[in-house]
């Protein structure tokens, strides 16, 4: 069983050939909603893979709210840790405009993810095999809630983005932390080998297309990505963490379960949206022979 105390956001998505100036209305090309925030991603990442997943966070009382909830629900991700708060459901702003992105985001109720969420969610936490965090709720939830797993002896996997909320201090609380190789250089202020090297088998790098990379205390391990001709890489890293963390759960090493999480991130990027190209286990194990 996971828990993964996250963000949960709703992307709101607009299609533009022109750019408004100052004061200036013009007409768009397409709009659509799409359910996002790591915490989510995650948590769909793992459970649609056969994960027992509950997740923990925080959703307005409106109409984003009501349909983020429906969909952790058809995903059986359990959602009795999600309060509902008075804030406003967390949405991004993504505004398409040539070669560009420009993205707001408004965290509204994912603030709302407190120390008394976490405590609410302590037998559960106590329970799981492994808790799953992000960095797109309060700092010092996140604080608060490796404090606590620590205490009960849960393992934390911990992806570290946005990188600037991260404190090096809390390394010695995590079993698993997966920066991609910017975050990594960010937080370590180092190069990547050095940095992995503090950190032996429990530092993984994200390489992109390249794979990941870690260093089991005797040597630098690279698995290798999946080849593949990629659609959209949005939430490549979300789909690599829910992967690795249930493979994890299934009880294989370091290797195998990023070899495993290389695959499931590979299929997801075949396919647009963050959620929408997530892989069931089948479609994982087909490329893994
Ligand atoms: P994102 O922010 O795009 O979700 P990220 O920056 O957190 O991703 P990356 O290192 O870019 O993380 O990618 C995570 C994992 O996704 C990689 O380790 C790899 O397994 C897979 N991946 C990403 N891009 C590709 C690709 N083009 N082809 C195959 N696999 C990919």
């Amino acid at each position: 069983m996971i828990t993964v105390i996250g963000s949960i956001n709703m992307d709101i998505v607009v299609e533009t050939n022109l750019f408004p100036k100052q004061g200036e209305t013009v007409l768009g090309e397409s709009f659509h909603t799409v359910p996002g925030g790591k915490g989510a991603n995650q948590a769909v990442a793992a459970a649609r893979l056969g994960a027992h997943v509950h997740m923990v966070g925080a959703l307005g009382n409106d109409a984003f709210g009501q349909v983020l909830r429906n969909l952790l629900k058809v995903e059986s991700v359990k959602d009795q840790f999600v309060e509902t708060t008075s804030t406003a459901t967390g949405i991004a702003n993504i505004i398409l405009f040539e070669q560009d992105n420009r993205i707001i985001v408004v965290p509204g109720a994912n603030h709302d993810v407190t120390k008394e969420s976490i405590d609410a969610a302590r037998e559960q936490i106590a329970k799981s095999e492994l808790v799953i965090m992000q960095l797109e709720i309060p700092q010092e939830t996140v604080e608060y809630a490796l404090d606590m797993c620590q205490e009960l002896g849960v393992k934390v996997l911990l992806n570290p983005a946005p990188a600037e909320n991260f404190k090096e201090e809390w390394m010695d609380r995590v079993a698993y932390f997966t920066p991609n190789e910017t975050e990594c250089a960010d937080i370590f202020k180092d190069d990547v080998e050095n940095a992995l090297e503090r950190y032996p088998n429990r530092l993984i790098v994200t390489l992109g297309a390249d794979g990941a990379r870690y260093y089991d205390g005797e040597k630098h391990v690279i698995v290798k990505g999946f080849k593949t001709v990629p659609k959209d890489t949005t939430g490549a890293g979300d789909t690599f963490n829910g992967a690795f963390a249930y493979a994890l759960t299934t009880g294989v090493g370091i290797t195998e379960a990023v070899k495993f999480a290389n695959i499931a991130a590979s299929l997801s990027v075949e396919k647009f949206g963050a959620q929408g190209g997530m892989p069931k286990v089948e479609a994982v194990q087909a490329r893994l022979k």
